[in-house]
């Protein structure tokens, strides 16, 4: 699938729109249409399950996505939260500069935490030129904020001056005091959080893969230094194995080590679960052990005592930390592109099939009456019963082939069709989006049924 093609088949099927359309539209802002929610919800509901729910010593926290800026001048954001850019004298056009020495190195160069220098140096060297004029007359690179200002109150001063944050990990380190003493939590353990974070940055593009606004699914794992490399393999191992277990498939994934020497001071590794978009293998989720740097940073800046105290030990010490890093969009985008087919059939006509986890499918269960007039009233009565469990969905219109070939284009995985039998017998058919094939299920059994299905 293309990034077009991606693009136009999420529009058609309500997935996801353009942003402020009617009024010429917001560049690089979407909405997510009826399917595009449910999916973005069971995405997170799949991640909190396998990294929250189902862990013995895990919880969740849900944070303001306004801080107090203190954190920000703690984190380093403030300073140091930037991209380098560089701007076409000829044309205006604006490049991140580190992106555009990657490209035109063809991506044997990994520019990230080159100097702004050593970035003049490549362009001018290479004769790096506009990818859209053509001509070679840059700007020097110069940093970028990626920080979204704005303010807070009535008066607009530098006392007002409030971030809208650029990820979710911070307000889970500020919190951290509070949640291990009312959780009771015991290192190691971790943190959850899913929320919006903003950034300014200077090329979106590409779908939901690079946007200003986005959702971010972060869990902050504290453990005793000295545990944390443990815990850094376990957290890329864990996490493939969640896409693996949601359909993706081995050959769309890799992994990148980024270069030791490449990394922060405070870093202990950085790794990319890289998966296959159309332009080739990009971030999907990044995991990083980030030693006691940001708790540390903000016990300076706060004064707070950010210790833990071991119950067993006695020892007190600031816990290491291990961030696994995921964008809801890009997640998204990945669980499309993986399960999209335009499948050939044994008949000779084709197919459009979202082979999506059952888990992660809008909705679970569409239930179609053969006949509208003859079957309506019965098939309300079976959709009644199965929605109060599962998102499922109710259609009448056309005939029976075209709602199937409906259902299968938005990856609905099981159809449920009221005829004639089930008036005289409460024996429905489901049909199997895969296989086609089709099972006779009675109505008092048929929850029972999906849910067996449907399990995760
Ligand atoms: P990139 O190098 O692509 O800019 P990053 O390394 O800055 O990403 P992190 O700060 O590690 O990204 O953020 C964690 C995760 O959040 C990323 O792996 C990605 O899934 C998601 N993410 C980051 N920036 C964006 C964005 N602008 N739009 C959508 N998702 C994003």
């Amino acid at each position: 699938m293309t990034l077009e093609e991606l693009v136009s088949y999420a529009k058609r099927y309500g997935f996801v729109y353009p942003g402020s359309e009617i009024y010429g539209g917001l560049a690089n802002s979407w909405d997510l249409g009826p399917l595009g929610a449910l999916l973005s919800d069971n995405i997170k509901k799949a991640w909190f399950k396998k990294f929250v729910d189902e862990k013995v010593n895990c919880v969740r926290l849900d944070s303001p996505i306004i801080l107090n800026s203190r954190v920000w001048e703690a984190s380093g954001h403030l300073s140091s939260f930037n991209d380098p850019k560089v701007d076409c004298l000829e044309c205006h056009n604006r490049e991140r500069a580190d992106k555009l020495v990657e490209k035109a190195s063809n991506g044997t160069i990994d520019a990230d935490g080159m100097s702004l220098a050593e970035i003049d140096q490549y362009i001018k060297e290479n004769h790096v030129k506009c990818p859209v004029c053509g001509k070679e007359n840059w700007t020097n690179a110069r940093t970028f904020s990626l920080m979204f200002k704005t303010s807070q109150g009535v008066v607009e001063d530098s006392s007002s001056a409030v971030y809208l944050r650029p990820e979710t990990a911070q307000g889970i380190y500020i919190a951290f005091k509070n949640v291990y003493r009312t959780a009771r939590a015991k290192v190691p353990f971790g943190i959850g959080q899913c929320g919006k974070a903003f950034r300014n940055e200077i090329t979106p593009g590409d779908f939901l893969f690079r946007v200003r606004e986005f959702e971010q699914l972060e869990m902050e794992f504290f453990c005793k230094p000295g545990t944390e490399e443990f815990y850094f393999e376990d957290y890329k191992k864990y996490c493939v194995e969640f896409l693996k277990s949601l359909g993706i498939k081995e050959e769309n994934l890799k992994l990148y080590d980024h270069p030791k020497e490449k990394l922060a001071f405070y870093s202990k590794g950085t790794t990319d679960i890289l998966f296959k978009y159309p332009w080739g293998y990009d971030e999907l989720w990044g995991i990083a052990s980030r030693t006691d740097y940001d708790l540390n940073k903000h016990q300076e800046y706060s004064k707070e005592d950010l210790t833990y105290l071991d119950p067993e030990t006695n020892q007190k010490y600031i816990p290491y930390v291990v961030e696994p890093s995921v964008g809801v969009g890009r997640l998204f985008m990945a669980f499309l592109l993986n399960s999209y087919e335009n499948e050939q059939l044994e008949s000779g006509d084709t197919r459009e099939v979202l082979h999506i986890h059952p888990y992660l499918a809008p909705y679970k269960v569409a239930v179609l009456p053969l006949i509208k007039k003859l079957h309506h009233d019965k098939a309300m009565e079976v959709f009644s019963e199965v929605s109060k469990e599962f998102n499922a969905v109710f259609d009448e219109t056309q005939q029976i082939g075209k709602r199937y070939r409906r259902q299968d284009a938005i990856g609905t995985p099981f159809c449920v069709t009221i005829d004639d039998d089930t008036m005289n017998t409460g024996i429905v058919t489901v049909r199997n989006r895969d296989t086609m094939l089709q099972d006779k299920v009675e109505i008092k059994e048929l929850r029972n049924y999906l849910r067996s299905k449907l399990e995760f």
